[in-house]
């Protein structure tokens, strides 16, 4: 289902803000130091948009929970200094009204919010009427209709520079990352909303800072529309996130590695890639014949063992025939683990079609 919703690009008079979008700064404001510091040394490394959490929704009490309004004055102060554009974190129509009457320039909606309609709405009727950016990020857990819900509520309150943020999505076993990308998600939201861009939050996805750049480069390749990196100018102190912080010169290597492929790929590239891609179907359909092919064979070794009392599976006959396949596979450099993976699905399509036929009267 496609979703009409009016998207505008998030555009400021003062900063020119071209793909990607890159927005730096750290989990959250400690001090007017750390946040002035951190937000000259993004500006040094081509950052347009400051990102500093003054509220901070923490999994449990007694954690730090941010510096309250106060810090507000510091990023006032790095709009003064630097010139970059300001962005923080709102969870409640007070975040609201704070970070409004200290000039902030762009909104976002953290996860544990967007999961929550109440608040989103709450948040959305706050800002009728007014003329912001806001950013929201993907619920915490792997609901897209919920995140569509989210930025069609701010939507319906007039707001229309709106982007996606995706940080993952928080899953019970522990895998590599912190929180999962299931990378379908934000291309299937891509699709239900056009022209809404997509940021992508490698810092919350990743969860330690050496898994960052891959993260990031795989979101470019996704023709994603910008990154939002946490950054900060003494990550292992800082009060939030340390694992997962930079510092600004790291930042600025890692976006110089990045490799920005042309979205706008010309006629002739996409004459070739069309070309190819109708080899692969017309590959494809011969794989489905051969399968087919296969198929038949075994019915017929099924009727065949019904018809002499033979048990379905002869346990020597699949070892030898799936170390084969491992040696033939081998030999095209197919790794190992594909060659297992294919054969057990033949060879499970093959034990059931036998079955259905000793089965049958
Ligand atoms: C953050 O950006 O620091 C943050 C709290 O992120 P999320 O809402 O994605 O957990
Ligand atoms: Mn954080």
């Amino acid at each position: 289902m496609v979703v009409d919703i009016d998207v505008k690009p998030i555009a400021s008079a003062e900063v020119d803000l071209k793909r990607p979008i890159i927005i730096a700064g750290p989990c959250s404001a400690e001090s007017e130091e750390q946040v002035l510091e951190t937000a000259k040394g993004v500006a040094a490394a081509g950052v347009k948009i400051f990102r500093a959490g003054i509220w901070k929704p923490r999994t449990r009490p007694n954690a730090f929970e941010g510096v309250g309004t106060e810090g507000l004055k510091w990023l006032q102060l790095v709009k003064k200094e630097t010139g970059l554009l300001v962005s923080t974190e709102v969870a409640n129509v007070k975040h609201v009204y704070d970070a409004l009457k200290h000039d902030v320039d762009i909104l976002w909606i953290g996860a544990r919010t967007s999961a929550n309609p109440f608040a989103v709405q709450d948040i959305a009727d706050s800002l009728r009427g007014v003329k912001i950016p806001v950013l929201i990020k993907n619920p915490i857990n792997p609901d897209i209709d919920l995140w569509v819900g989210a930025i069609e509520r701010i939507s319906n309150a007039g707001i229309n520079q709106l982007a996606a943020i995706h940080r993952g999505f928080s899953s019970y076993d522990k895998t590599l990352y912190r929180n999962a990308p299931h990378w379908q998600i934000p291309i299937e939201l891509r699709r239900r909303i056009s022209d809404l861009p997509i940021i992508t939050d490698p810092s919350h996805i990743a969860g330690r800072r050496e898994l960052l750049y891959d993260i990031c480069q795989k979101a470019m390749d996704l023709n994603f529309d910008g990154l939002i990196i946490e950054t900060h100018i003494n990550p292992d102190k800082a009060l939030s996130d340390a694992k997962q912080q930079v510092t600004p010169p790291v930042l600025k290597e890692l976006l110089a590695r990045l490799i920005l492929r042309d979205p706008e790929i010309d006629e002739q590239l996409m004459l070739t890639l069309a070309e190819l891609r109708d080899e692969i179907d017309k590959l494809d359909d011969r794989l489905i014949n051969v399968i087919d092919e296969r198929m038949r064979v075994v019915e017929h070794i099924g009727n065949y063992k019904k018809e002499n009392n033979i048990t379905i599976l002869q346990n020597k006959r699949w070892d030898d025939l799936l170390k084969n396949r491992l040696v033939l596979g081998d030999k095209k450099g197919l790794s190992e683990d594909f060659i297992n993976k294919l054969f057990m699905a033949i060879h499970q399509e093959s034990i059931n079609k036998q079955t259905t036929i000793m089965n049958e009267e």
